[in-house]
């Protein structure tokens, strides 16, 4: 492992890396720092928690010119918490210089606020697309001193689609200057960024070692499955939950159980149509529905990042079929639980298909009979999507701005080609679904369901 003090940096900025509790560079900061400091354009793959924002503020601190009164770096990040965590990071890695000075500019706060502090002058600036472009057009920032562009999170950018709004932006940049693109993945359509932004991009990949992600297996011989589902979700108290069954008709009996206990549960099942599909997974990652209860068809390519638990209902056919359901939980590192309820059929075919696995008992669990899983979000879906040019900005600016929803009210918004979706918190569903109704959105009214 290098430490901080074989990357070409000055001693203060070390004595500060130090002060600030950081000892060594991770894989991205000991690649991407080296050659920003050359002045590489980059573009850098890094999963998410590897110490991006660190890889490219320090380099973006040590070269900030302190006889400058213009804005130098612009940082394009997709949300107000981003822009903020980034903000913070560089006024830590800045404290060592007398004087920088970080304004970030988004939505949902007064523009006239963030002009005056404008006016009184910045050396980075930290925004989101939408609001970047609101101030450009006002001609209320400077952007003709630039010298670095970074864009942080490029792939979630692109999801909530302001590709166009930052070449916008980046059209109106200095053609001299350093740029830098960030992102935990490539999507396919990251081109479209890349090929306009970056010159001679130096590309920077770090893969996440295949570090086997801890997933606890139990196994629990059962003799009435509900009652050791409901004992197993009252123990363990996930916050989201998937459930596998062996067939179509069993999702859908478990589902009722469940659904009869209180929990908020979807079902998804190949009986179902590709858009109701959709929707179930929808409500399920976004919270609404925090509990699944799928076929094998949940099994394979589902990435929601946070799923706590997969309990099998049914076991498994298969070896493979086991991995691919246990394999929902536990992923980016995070560390995941499998548990299987197993009737003494059920038992012996599990150890078939993976031997070295052991039961035990079920009356270890201490399950509290008042947990129940319930959305604290519930979901509307919007009758106009990336056909109709409806990007997530517009849906914010529509319940931010003309309804009165705060912004810490409103969940993921996920826009398709015909239909966007939005999760708001349930305290303000009816207001925020009847303002929709009665609403505009970019100037259309556009139909509105509750999920
Ligand atoms: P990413 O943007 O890649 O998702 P972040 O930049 O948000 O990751 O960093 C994740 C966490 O790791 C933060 O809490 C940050 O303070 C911490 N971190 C970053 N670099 C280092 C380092 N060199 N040593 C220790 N912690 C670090
Ligand atoms: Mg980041």
């Amino acid at each position: 492992m290098i430490s901080f003090k074989d990357l070409p940096l000055p001693s203060n900025v070390l004595d500060n890396l130090t002060s600030l509790g950081y000892k060594n560079p991770t894989p991205i900061q000991e690649e991407a720092i080296p050659a920003i400091l050359k002045g590489n354009d980059v573009i850098a793959k890094a999963k998410t928690g590897s110490g991006k924002t660190l890889a490219f503020s320090l380099p973006l601190v040590l070269k900030l010119d302190e006889a400058e009164h213009f804005p130098q770096a612009l940082i394009i990040a997709p949300t107000r918490e981003l822009c903020e965590q980034i903000s913070g990071e560089i006024q830590k890695l800045a404290r060592y210089k007398s004087d920088v000075k970080v304004i970030t500019l988004y939505g949902g706060t007064s523009l006239t606020k963030q002009v005056d502090s404008l006016e009184k002058g910045a050396d980075i600036l930290v925004g989101t697309p939408g609001r970047l472009l609101d101030h450009f057009s006002r001609e209320t920032i400077h952007l003709g001193q630039i010298k670095t562009l970074i864009l942080d999170e490029a792939d979630r950018m692109l999801d909530m689609g302001f590709a166009d709004d930052i070449l916008k932006i980046v059209s109106n940049l200095p053609k001299q200057r350093q740029s830098l693109l960030f992102s935990a993945t490539y999507p396919e359509n990251i081109d479209k960024l890349t090929k306009v932004i970056l010159k001679n991009p130096v590309e920077i990949k770090v893969e996440s070692k295949e570090k086997a992600v801890a997933i606890e297996e139990h196994v629990y011989k059962v003799t009435d499955k509900d009652k050791a589902l409901l004992a197993t979700l009252q123990h363990y108290q996930p916050s989201l939950a998937l459930v596998f069954c062996n067939t179509k008709v069993k999702t859908t009996e478990v589902s009722e159980m469940l659904h009869e206990k209180g929990f908020d549960v979807a079902t998804l099942n190949g009986d179902l149509e590709q858009y109701e599909r959709q929707e179930m997974l929808l409500q399920f990652a976004n919270g609404s529905l925090p509990v699944l209860v799928a076929t094998d068809l949940a099994a394979r390519g589902l990435d929601i990042e946070a799923i706590d638990i997969v309990i099998n209902y049914d076991t498994p056919m298969k070896t493979e079929d086991y991995t691919h359901r246990i394999g929902r939980t536990g992923r980016a590192d995070k560390s995941g639980l499998a548990v299987s309820l197993c009737d003494e059929y059920g038992l012996s075919k599990l150890f078939e298909i993976k031997p070295n696995l052991e039961s035990k008992n079920i009356d270890r669990l201490k399950p509290n009979k008042n947990f129940y899983m319930q959305g604290s979000v519930a979901t509307l879906c919007i009758d106009g999507g990336k056909k109709k040019k409806v990007r997530a900005g517009d849906i914010l600016g529509t319940l931010c701005k003309d309804i009165g929803i705060e912004n810490k009210h409103i969940g993921k918004i996920n826009i398709y080609a015909t239909h966007s979706y939005v999760a708001i918190d349930k305290s303000v569903i009816k207001k925020a679904f009847n303002g929709l109704k009665n609403g505009k959105i970019k100037g259309k009214k556009l139909r509105v369901w509750w999920l």
